[in-house]
């Protein structure tokens, strides 16, 4: 990759900001210490560290430091905070838009004995806290819904389930490995019980997340050996990870504002072009969506096609990272009602801290031309 493609999947994962990098770089050689080595500066010193990056981490979110547990990413925290609600018996409430992370987690957790609803969205992806609300039974011990999409970008109406979940007395668990850092999320506001997210979707390191709990003694460790992070999550510290994690939230508090309204501006003039260009493109998902992503229905009977032939000058993807050989067609666009031939024919666009507009000048341009044209733009 001597000349790189532009860069459009930030929802897959989003590079480290150099500033992050920079943080983290002495805690591999100079401050390389054991935050768990109690008797010496070169624990103490990553004991701090440990500890900022965790205030940083907490700002973000609206939390308390003693609230952030550190994993090795989304996925370990969402199978720490679902395992641990359904350590109690009973029925929890989901969606069939939500990450596979999820979906496969309670998928396993019904092998166990758990049922679970999955909600139907509209076809805007949707989701209503009255279909919520109805879903509730005597048996119901958690709902768990994303806070926005990683395919279509659609924010769901998490202060609304959030107060459904008081209301009933049951838990509010949240994958919002998509919204941390992009979008204002509030533990407090949204009344948010678990909450699952990851460094490396907000220009952190790969390999590093957090799970927000408001009271810890609601979790039951998933990997013990040691007492680390309270007792939840043994093993030692992965500190240049959880160091750049910190830095990293700490840039997203200060920035994340005007960074979503330039992205916004971007992704719209980047919407309504392609929607003016290629008759028969459509958006997928409603209005409410985070500011950097939208995924469009191309008039191209095969996106898989078409990113391999732009590959040279576009690093694009049909919908969520392709996690095995085979990627299936999206669930989650077949969950919003679009048929096989549809589904085929979406491609997401997530945009980011390093997009520029002269990227979506040209990234415009290839797509327009490859459709229109049939070949990629010399
Ligand atoms: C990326 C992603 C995950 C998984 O995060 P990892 O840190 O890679 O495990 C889970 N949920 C959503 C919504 C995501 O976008």
């Amino acid at each position: 990759m001597d000349h790189q493609p532009i860069y459009l999947d930030y929802n897959a994962t989003t590079p480290c900001d150099p500033r992050v990098v920079e943080a983290m770089l002495p805690y591999f050689t100079q401050y390389f210490g054991n935050p768990a080595s109690a008797d010496h500066q070169y624990g103490w010193k990553a004991k701090d560290a440990a500890d900022e990056a965790r205030e940083q981490i907490a700002a973000l979110i609206g939390a308390a430091a003693g609230q952030v547990i550190f994993t090795s990413g989304a996925t370990e925290s969402i199978n720490l905070g679902l395992k641990s609600i359904a350590a109690k018996a009973g029925h929890i409430i989901s969606c069939k838009t939500e990450h596979k992370a999820v979906l496969d987690t309670l998928a396993y957790l019904e092998t166990k004995g758990l049922s679970v609803t999955y909600l139907d969205t509209n076809e805007s992806g949707a989701l209503s806290p009255a279909a919520v609300e109805a879903a509730v039974t005597p048996d119901t011990i958690a709902v768990a819904i994303m806070y926005a999409n990683n395919e279509t970008g659609v924010i769901h109406p998490v202060k609304e389930i959030g107060n459904i979940t008081r209301q009933h007395n049951i838990a509010f668990f949240c994958d919002a490995t998509q919204a941390v850092g992009k979008i204002n999320v509030d533990v407090e506001r949204d009344n948010i019980d678990l909450m699952a997210f990851s460094s490396h979707k907000l220009y952190g390191p790969k390999g590093v997340g957090a799970l927000y709990t408001r009271q810890r003694r609601t979790l039951f460790a998933q990997q013990h050996g040691g007492s680390h992070e309270f007792g939840l999550r043994s093993g030692t510290l992965n500190m240049p990870g959880i160091v750049g994690f910190g830095k990293a939230a700490a840039i997203c508090a200060l920035e994340m504002q005007q960074e979503a309204q330039r992205l916004s501006a971007l992704r719209d003039q980047l919407e309504q072009t392609m929607l003016q260009q290629l008759p028969g493109a459509s958006v997928n998902g409603g209005h409410n969506r985070l500011p950097h992503v939208t995924n469009l229905l191309l008039p191209h009977p095969n996106a898989e096609q078409l990113l391999l032939s732009l590959s040279a000058h576009l690093a694009l993807s049909r919908g969520s990272a392709c996690s095995g050989l085979v990627q299936q067609p999206s669930h989650v666009l077949k969950a919003m009602g679009l048929n096989d031939e549809q589904v085929y024919r979406a491609v997401r666009f997530s945009l980011g801290r390093f997009t520029s507009g002269n990227d979506i000048d040209k990234a415009m341009m290839y797509i327009t031309h490859a459709i229109l044209h049939g070949e990629p733009a010399g």
